[in-house]
């Protein structure tokens, strides 16, 4: 759990996660609205060397792609209907094919992610603070290279 309390920070965060996704990586980002889930997920696409300009909310969009060291796919639960709708657009074949996913709005479809997928938890506390947690079940090689990311000695 971390507390950041600027977009920088924030960005930091998400050049340190780009640093430890795999081919096969599915993050699900959880928040309310403005919690700075499409921020996070622009900065891990950033990092990922994915053209910025290219970068976008995918609210009305359910599913983004973008070339950058790995593809990442960029998805957000927020307007779907159902979690069955999700399965209607076949999300899940996205998870094994090599990229990095980031799922905005997880919470909603947190079913139908894998089990080893990745949490970014992200709370508003105020102004430009945030508070993020991340979860990276069953990989405690990839908490420590985080942490040391994050916590350089
Ligand atoms: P969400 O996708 O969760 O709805 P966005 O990422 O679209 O949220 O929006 C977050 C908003 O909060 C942006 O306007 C961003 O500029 C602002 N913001 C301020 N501080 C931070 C921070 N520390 N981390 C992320 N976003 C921040
Ligand atoms: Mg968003």
């Amino acid at each position: 759990m971390l507390t950041v309390t600027s977009e920088i920070e924030t960005e930091r965060l998400g050049r340190a996660l780009a640093e430890i996704v795999e081919p096969g990586t599915v993050i699900g980002l959880i928040g309310p609205l403005g919690a700075g889930k499409t921020r996070l997920s622009r900065a891990i696409a950033e990092a990922l060397e994915v053209d910025p300009a290219v970068i976008s909310s995918p609210t009305f969009v359910l599913i983004h792609e973008y070339d950058g060291t790995l593809p990442v796919y960029h998805f957000d639960a927020y307007r779907l209907p159902s979690a069955d709708a999700f399965d209607a657009l076949d999300a899940g074949d996205y998870w094994n094919i090599g990229g990095v996913c980031l799922v905005e709005w997880a919470d909603r479809v947190f079913d139908r992610l894998p089990s080893d997928s990745w949490t970014a938890r992200l709370e508003l506390v105020e102004d430009d603070s945030r508070r993020i947690t991340i979860e990276l079940p069953n990989r405690p090689d990839l908490v420590a290279r985080l942490s040391e990311r994050l916590n350089p000695v």
